[in-house]
């Protein structure tokens, strides 16, 4: 029997087995699925040689995540960057557009181009004390107080009916609000404010990539890495009690709540058990995955080069749509998330086809086939979508929860988007990753940073089990180490 059992081979469950197998101990990794990788896997989902991500597609998370960082990601895996980081689309083919430049970016806003870079450049200078923060537990001294300070400042600002107060024009804030409805949560709010100017950050930093051969090639290496260190990856094990596990001396749990407290039986004190029981999901996604005789036929030419394009109109019409959803309602003109990746990676697709990835919100256990209303959506920034549709693909936000456990209702941040919900993850700790039970630990985006493909809650409940039961500290992972 190992030393440490990993529970879940999400990217988090994987950087947590990362670490402990490099610190020398015996790692085994247990996974319901038939194949490993959580929210990282790749999949042909339609026809044989069309290649799509089941869940994650882009990664600017993962690129500047401390984690990755440590591992070397770069290096094991390549990552390609469009031209066009993100763009919006806007009436009368118009589209905003960020660059990895912020001087083109901001260029091409016109009017609104000198605000923009007032309030994303400070970001982008101290984007080290940006990550120290959102990378982080919120419940911690900042690493870097003016620069904690500045995106603090920031949020409260786009996260507020004031966000408009510096600009004139549409483009800006269709930008800013693209990425921040990431957050699926309502627009404006600071949840929404704070991950769009981190992911607005990003893409004029390293930008936002996406790895040849899909996000699996992601998951490939930490499992390499696992394995040549000694340990084990199982699939096709759903672990339901942690007696199961023992008697390893560390348990890392890459689950939700419901789970954790489903393994755990009675053996959880009250007001841990209570904090799990009422932890909150928030809304989810249905997704749709489209096969294509031609690239997108965007009105607007910039577009043609995006990796991620959000589509949905103007601030006003995105924070329309969001609010919906905040409201338990299906938009009929929703904001949909789309990329791109066969302009980066031409081999996901045969010649003379290609594929787009795209989802949209909706409320938490949707059953609705949302494929309708996103070819709409679509098809009004890009006249003559629907023509090059030859066949798509919906998962509907039911289906993601019983594709992946810990995406409870379709919640696929496996937790709610909102100041409580990134403080409280899943409980008020300074050390939440610790249960109260000795050598559990839960290490899934259900606690702090939350979600995202950063290996940063596994690198965390990982740091605190080496050093409560091993008396380790976090060693090196890079390739030469
Ligand atoms: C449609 C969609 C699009 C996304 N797009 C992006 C994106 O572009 N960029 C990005 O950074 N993030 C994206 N995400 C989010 C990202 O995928 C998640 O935040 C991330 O995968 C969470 O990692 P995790 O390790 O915490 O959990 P997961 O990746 O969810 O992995 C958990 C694993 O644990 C396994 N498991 C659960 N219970 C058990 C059990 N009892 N026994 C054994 N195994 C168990 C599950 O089968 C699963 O494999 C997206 C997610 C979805 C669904």
């Amino acid at each position: 029997m190992a030393e440490v059992a990993v529970v879940g081979s999400g990217p988090n469950g994987l950087a947590a087995a990362v670490v402990m197998a490099r610190a020398g101990l015996a790692v085994r990794v247990y996974e319901a699925a038939e194949t490993f990788g959580g929210g990282t896997r790749t999949a042909e989902l339609l026809e044989p040689g069309h290649v799509y991500d089941v869940c994650s597609a882009v990664h600017p998370m993962a690129l500047a995540s401390r984690f990755f960082r440590n591992f070397e990601l770069e290096r094991r895996v390549e990552l390609r960057l469009p031209e066009v980081q993100y763009g919006t689309p806007l009436d009368g083919g118009r589209a905003a557009l960020a660059y990895r430049s912020l001087e083109r970016t901001s260029f091409e806003l016109g009017a609104d181009g000198a605000a923009f870079t007032r309030l994303m450049g400070p970001l982008v200078e101290q984007l080290g004390g940006v990550l120290d923060v959102t990378q982080n537990h919120l419940l911690r001294m900042p690493a870097n107080p003016v620069a904690a300070l500045r995106l603090g400042l920031a949020t409260l600002e786009q996260g507020s009916p004031w966000w408009n107060q510096r600009f004139s024009g549409d483009a800006a804030p269709a930008l800013l609000t693209g990425a921040a409805a990431h957050a699926v949560a309502p627009l404006p709010s600071l949840a929404a404010a704070g991950a769009g100017l981190l992911l607005g950050a990003l893409a004029h930093a390293g930008g936002w990539p996406m790895p040849v051969g899909g996000s699996v090639a992601i998951a490939d290496a930490m499992v390499r890495d696992i394995e040549d260190h000694g340990g084990l990856v199982e699939t096709g094990v759903r672990i339901d009690s942690l007696e199961e596990l023992r008697p390893a001396k560390a348990i890392l749990l890459d689950v939700a709540p419901p789970a954790l407290l489903r393994m755990a039986g009675t053996a959880l004190p009250g007001r841990y058990r209570r904090s799990l029981e009422t932890f909150r999901f928030g809304n989810a996604a249905c997704k749709v995955d489209f096969i294509l005789s031609s690239p997108v036929p965007w009105a607007a030419p910039g577009l043609a080069n995006a990796g991620t394009v959000h589509v949905g109109g103007t601030r006003a019409d995105l924070a329309e749509a969001e609010n919906l959803v905040a409201a338990g309602r299906h938009p009929r003109k929703p904001y949909v998330l789309v990329a791109q990746p066969s302009i980066v990676d031409p081999g996901r697709a045969p010649a003379g086809r290609h594929i787009l990835w795209s989802y949209c919100h909706v409320p938490k256990g949707s059953t609705v086939d949302m494929a309708e209303a996103v070819i709409s959506r679509i098809e009004e920034f890009a006249p003559g979508f629907r023509d090059v549709v030859v066949a798509w693909k919906t998962t509907t936000a039911a289906g993601l929860a019983d594709y992946n456990a810990n995406y409870s209702g379709g919640d696929f941040s496996a937790g709610i988007m909102d100041v409580r919900g990134l403080v409280q993850r899943p409980v008020l700790s300074p050390v939440p990753w610790r249960t109260p039970l000795p050598g559990v630990y839960l290490c899934s985006s259900s606690t702090p940073p939350g979600p995202g493909v950063t290996g940063m809650p596994g690198y965390h409940a990982a740091k605190y089990a080496l050093k409560d039961i091993f008396g380790l500290r976090v060693p090196e992972l890079g390739l030469g180490a």
